[in-house]
């Protein structure tokens, strides 16, 4: 299936599945060699959901765990504004060393969100990864870990990513057709 139609838009394939494949195992061999001692891995959901499922099965490390977790926001009071908060961390991450698992990162501005939080945890160490990169779109200077793949400004669907909610479970990742 070269192109794909999702609500009212065409997508076209950009990064078929077998080259997804490689990149995983590429990023897992990287994290296995890396040196982090006990990882516990912190998928955010929606998007990373495959993504951690492929890269988790290619991990080698002893005694790694995962969570999964998902930002939400809400309004606070007048004088705090919007607050964010973790979902699903059910359990105390205290000296941890964290390897977040991103679907894509765009602005940076959900990677900032998360990290304060997990800081606030009071873990020991945080790296990420992410599968998809926008360099041209990126505005903080965290430093990204591992990264799988850097791609242009272009939307993307599929391998967890959503248009609108669907197209998540599509092999492949697509990008809007001009
Ligand atoms: P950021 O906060 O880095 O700007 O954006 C992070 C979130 O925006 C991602 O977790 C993802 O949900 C969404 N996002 C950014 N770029 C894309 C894209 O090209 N496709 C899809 N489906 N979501 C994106
Ligand atoms: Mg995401």
């Amino acid at each position: 299936m070269k192109t794909v139609k999702l609500h009212n838009k065409t997508f076209e394939v950009f990064i078929a599945e077998t080259e997804i494949s490689t990149i995983v195992h590429s990023m897992a061999n990287q994290i296995n060699i890396s040196g982090i001692k006990n990882p516990l891995f912190i998928a955010v959901l929606n998007g990373s959901f495959l993504f951690a499922a492929d890269i988790m099965r290619k991990i080698n490390i002893p005694n790694c765990e995962i969570s999964f977790i998902k930002l939400s926001s809400y309004l606070g009071t007048e004088s705090t504004g919007e607050v964010n908060e973790l979902i699903g961390l059910g359990q105390d991450i205290k000296n941890r060393n964290i390897v977040i698992l991103e679907d894509i990162i765009d602005t940076g501005i959900t990677l900032e969100k998360i990290i304060l939080l997990l800081e606030k945890e009071e873990v020991n160490d945080i790296k990420v990864a992410t599968l998809l990169f926008k360099p041209e779109a990126y505005k903080k200077d965290i430093e990204i870990d591992f990264i799988g793949k850097s791609i242009p400004n272009d939307f993307v669907v599929g391998y967890g990513l959503d248009y609108d909610e669907i197209g998540r479970n599509l092999p492949h990742i697509y990008k809007l057709k001009e």
